[in-house]
């Protein structure tokens, strides 16, 4: 080890740790600094109209690759992020990129646009929240209602009190809250009824098991009913097949989102797909 690697991680590594926790150590390392060497980008999944298969919209989902780790997957450095802090510098990058583009893509390509962008619960306590995203949708000229936040159960630990005025606050300037993989958690239900969320989304091992298990698409289509009931509207997440987005035309599901339409796409495959704009031919076979 030379002098000058200072506080560096690695000082920190003994033959006797194991692969995680070195691994950890090391993305963690790794993550610092990786914003302004430029190694994060974002992919956008299509979200599409079950009525109509238009594009209304997209999820931004936040893609890392590093030299010398090369792709890392976000289910495994966004918990990391998230225990370090490092998720707050790196969710303004996102909200700033997905904003932006969707600046461009509203102006390019069409009227109504609505970009997703998922929010860690250190991000959603963070106190310049607010202020970051008015400020952003004025600098790109966005109005509120082009931007959804969707946040876990997570986001939900802690103070009703703060989370309620929170949502307010969001939600006074037209952005829309989303609860994300909807079902997956154990208090999803009870958080519907103490807070107002315009979205749903029906977490996506619920698709996994549609076609093996009857209880999946029972319990999707009373999801679909219990949020229209409290005037929620309904995004399926991991929409793969036919007789999915079968059934989910057949139970009034708003949205659908999954790789039957397409997968997560870089920036300008994610334009060439809006140019096409419509899987009317999906839905209608
Ligand atoms: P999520 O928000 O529930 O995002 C949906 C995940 O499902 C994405 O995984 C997406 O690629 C994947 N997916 C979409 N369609 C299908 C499908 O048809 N089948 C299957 N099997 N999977 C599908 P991804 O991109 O790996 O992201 C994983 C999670 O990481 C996200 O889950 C979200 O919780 C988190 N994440 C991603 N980007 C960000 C970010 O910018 N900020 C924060 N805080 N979390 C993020
Ligand atoms: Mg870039
Ligand atoms: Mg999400
Ligand atoms: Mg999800």
């Amino acid at each position: 080890h030379s002098k000058n690697q200072g506080r560096n991680a690695y000082h920190f590594f003994t033959e006797g740790m194991n692969a995680g926790v070195k691994r950890r150590l090391m993305l963690e390392e790794k993550m610092h600094g990786a914003i302004s060497r430029d190694e994060f980008s974002l992919h956008y999944q299509p979200v599409i109209e079950v009525n109509t298969g238009n594009i209304i919209g997209a999820e931004a989902l936040l893609r890392w690759k590093n030299p010398s780790l090369g792709q890392v997957s976000p289910e495994e450095f966004i918990p990391i992020a998230e225990q370090t802090g490092l998720i707050v510098p790196i969710g303004y990058y996102v909200l700033n990129e997905a904003l932006k583009a969707t600046s461009t893509w509203i102006v390019k390509y069409r009227g109504p646009f609505n970009i997703a962008v998922n929010l860690s619960p250190l991000q959603f306590k963070d106190p310049k929240l607010i202020n970051t995203v008015k400020r952003l949708l004025d600098q790109y000229n966005l109005s509120g209602n082009s931007l959804s936040l969707e946040i876990t159960e997570g986001v939900l630990l802690g103070s009703k009190h703060y989370i309620r005025q929170a949502f307010a606050d969001i939600q006074s300037m037209g952005i829309k809250i989303s609860m994300d993989d909807f079902g997956k958690g154990y208090s999803s239900l009870n958080y519907l009824r103490q807070h107002t969320f315009n979205t749903l989304k029906i977490d996506r091992s619920f698709m996994q098991d549609f076609e093996r298990d009857k209880t999946a698409p029972a319990l999707i289509n009373a999801t679909i009913a219990m949020a229209h009931a409290l005037d929620v509207e309904v995004i399926a997440e991991g929409v793969e097949t036919q007789a999915q987005i079968d059934y989910l035309t057949e139970n009034s599901c708003d949205y659908a989102q999954g790789y039957l339409f397409s997968k997560p796409l870089p920036h300008a495959e994610f334009e060439q797909l809006l140019c096409l704009d419509e899987f009317s031919d999906v839905l209608t076979s």
